[in-house]
């Protein structure tokens, strides 16, 4: 299943969206759940409860599609360094300060997390920080897992029950503030740093151990990857989530991005305003959001 969070009618609203992507059928629940988007149909899903009752369909295009996690429960998780091209592009770059801990390739996953506040939806604007703050804003286009049933101590072989299913992540980050501050946290924290959307899938739809991710700024393709390359695998990563820090229903674990990030580039190639950064995986669809 797709599953949508929207406002209609000025009114927070989740529902499930059609085959065709024409319509979204409203879950029937009370507001302060509907505003929490998918968050509390995983969480039911995932303790065995039934979907709670479908009100009429509406037309997507007469909603407006947020984050489907709007107000995650926490922290989002995210990997560094994940893919193999993409961990000689960032080591080379000068701008990674974990370089120093090992080498071009990670021996274990390297993990840090987003603030929860920082989720945008799609065709959401990504806030520009004025050029005294930062200059080095960069785009990272990931598979983001949405866990099912929580757990702590998860071993690798039975990972994958614990996955519902997908999404899409932007992890926007300020390069100058990752290196400066010798950690991720920041400078991929500011406001609106994290598109997410723009539907979540459940697992049953979308093989994410099996994707394209792709990235187009401005229509120019920067990455294209298949998740098959992954250098820590979605089992190994919720191994080791889940060693010393319980899992629950609805969190998210971005995957990290492939090679073709702008500090690849010589010169680098920023993002600036008016630029609108695209990210496509398949089975899953295309999150774009324009910067401002
Ligand atoms: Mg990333």
């Amino acid at each position: 299943m797709k599953i949508a969070a929207y406002t209609f009618n000025g009114q927070p609203g989740v529902g499930l969206v059609s085959k065709d992507l024409q319509t979204v059928q409203p879950f029937d629940l009370p507001e302060a759940q509907r505003a929490l988007g998918a968050l509390p149909i995983v969480e039911m899903l995932s303790n065995g409860a039934a979907l709670p009752k479908l009100l009429d369909a509406i037309a997507l295009k007469d909603v407006h599609v947020t984050a489907p996690l709007p107000k995650p429960r926490r922290n989002i998780f995210c990997v560094g360094k994940n893919y193999f091209a993409h961990a000689k592009e960032f080591a080379g770059s000068g701008f990674d300060s974990s370089a120093k801990s090992g080498g071009d390739i990670p021996a274990d996953p390297i993990i840090f997390t987003k603030v929860p506040e920082c989720v945008v939806g799609p065709d959401a604007a990504i806030e520009m920080p004025p050029a005294h703050i930062s200059t080095a804003i960069d785009y990272e286009a990931e598979l983001a897992v949405i866990i099912g049933k929580g757990g702590k101590g998860i071993a690798a072989k039975d990972a994958m029950a614990h996955v519902w299913g997908y999404t899409i992540v932007n992890d926007i980050t300020a390069r100058d503030w990752q290196s400066r501050h010798q950690q991720w946290h920041m400078g991929k924290s500011f406001d609106t740093f994290c598109p997410m959307g723009p539907y979540l899938v459940s697992a049953d739809e979308c093989d994410g151990t099996n994707t394209t991710v792709r990235c187009y700024v401005n229509g120019e393709l920067r990455q294209n990857a298949s998740t098959t390359d992954l250098i820590f695998d979605i089992p190994k990563l919720i191994e080791t989530l889940s060693a010393g820090i319980t899992l629950y229903p609805g969190d998210v674990i971005a995957t990290g991005t492939p090679v073709g990030v702008g500090i690849g580039f010589k010169p680098p190639k920023y993002l600036v305003a008016g630029d609108v950064v695209r990210v496509e995986i398949d089975g899953i669809g295309a999150l774009e959001n324009p910067l401002r």
